[in-house]
């Protein structure tokens, strides 16, 4: 996925050149359940120190390519509801020509994440790895809008997909949001989820439903990489306890939703970096608790 420099506002604030980017914010999430490896590019501006400090938390780097020119810049404006996100400019700078080249010793990994990428880029990287067994893919709106194409062929070529409620609908061209499921599910994945940002997370598949609300945060930061950090959660558990049973998926939702709620306490990766697996579990415990009869 991207490693990115945004900009953002929100209703409250504006913040420019924060460390982003959908694969950054899916690290710093996965880390909290176990070894997670990066696959990216980044500038020549983006500071070495910035990825010394990500190896410190956890995260390998060994997959992270610096190319001449430009680190990915993104910037967005969210709205009062914090639901209605604008996007106000991409630029892909290094990774426009992006060629990902998955390091040999991450080759045989069984969990596999594609971040919100170019799908050719998503494709090229699936395609180096052996033979995972659990391929889980995000998308956005900018690449419906450009690579339909693309995407419909690695939706194929994928177990699980991840989207937010507006891409759903514009992938599979039905407003209802069950009827969408279906359209996305005949496409290829075994499972899609949902994301309803503050209202939650629909799980549907051809063998398991589940739904959840969102984590109840009280002071909303700053959502940039609540999806992202949903799947670092939903991976994370998936590969740490080995198995991709409905149980497993189910349970997945849970830790997906309560790394999340960390992820927009803060801007960038603040949320994230300020707590551990403690603090994780603690709130998995509590969201348990809260959908429990
Ligand atoms: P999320 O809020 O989970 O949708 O993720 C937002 C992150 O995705 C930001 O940190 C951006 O840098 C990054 N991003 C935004 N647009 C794109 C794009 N078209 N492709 C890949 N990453 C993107």
């Amino acid at each position: 996925g991207t490693l990115a420099f945004d900009s953002i506002e929100t209703p409250f604030e504006k913040r420019t050149e924060l460390l982003g980017g959908s694969a950054t914010h899916f690290a710093y999430a996965a880390r909290l359940l176990g070894p997670v490896e990066l696959v990216g590019v980044v500038g020549t501006d983006f500071p070495e120190e910035t990825l010394k400090s990500m190896s410190r938390a956890g995260i390998g780097v060994r997959g992270v390519e610096t190319a001449p020119g430009k680190t990915f810049r993104w910037s967005g404006r969210y709205e009062a509801d914090w639901n209605t996100r604008h996007t106000l400019d991409t630029q892909l700078n290094v990774f426009e020509h992006f060629d990902p080249k998955v390091p040999s010793a991450q080759r045989g990994s069984r969990f596999v994440f594609l971040a919100n990428a170019q799908p050719e880029v998503q494709m090229k990287a699936l395609a180096q790895m052996r033979a995972p067994e659990l391929v889980v893919c995000d998308t956005m709106n900018l690449w419906i809008d450009i690579k339909l194409g693309e995407l419909e062929e690695l939706l194929r070529k994928v177990h699980g997909l991840v989207v937010n409620e507006e891409e759903a609908r514009m992938l599979s061209g039905r407003r209802n949001l069950f009827q969408a499921a279906k359209v996305l599910l005949a496409k290829g994945p075994r499972f899609v989820i949902l994301k309803k940002g503050e209202h939650g997370a629909f799980l549907l598949g051809r063998d398991v439903r589940f739904a959840l609300p969102s984590y109840p945060v009280e002071d909303v930061v700053d959502p940039t990489g609540a999806g992202d950090s949903f799947a670092g959660g939903f991976m994370g558990h998936l590969a740490a306890v080995g198995e991709v049973t409905p149980a497993a998926l189910r349970r997945a939702m849970l830790c997906g939703t309560a790394t999340a709620s960390f992820c927009v306490e803060g801007f960038s990766t603040e949320g994230l970096e300020r707590t551990d697996r403690k603090g994780l579990d603690a709130r998995v415990a509590e969201l348990a608790s809260l959908v429990t009869p």
